[in-house]
């Protein structure tokens, strides 16, 4: 598989994928997983990623792959 996934007809990497969720730049991301869920939106695909904005924290996330909605655990 891959380690590259399309979101919204652009490639993105695990890292890529998580500051496109945070909005800005990630310390480390894990690997890319396809979610086990719709878009609650658009019912397109969701992937999901781990990652970790800073030191002390760790944050999963969820992006569907056709439409701007995403969510973190955070929310
Ligand atoms: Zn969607």
């Amino acid at each position: 598989m891959p380690e590259n996934r399309v979101v919204q007809g652009r490639m993105v990497t695990a890292e890529s994928l998580a500051e496109l969720v945070e909005g800005e730049s990630v310390m480390e991301a894990e690997a890319i997983e396809q979610a086990d869920r719709e878009c609650p939106e658009c019912g397109g695909d969701v992937l999901e990623v781990g990652y970790m904005p800073s030191v002390t924290e760790f944050v999963t996330a969820w992006k569907c792959q056709e439409c701007d909605w995403k969510e973190t655990d955070r929310d």
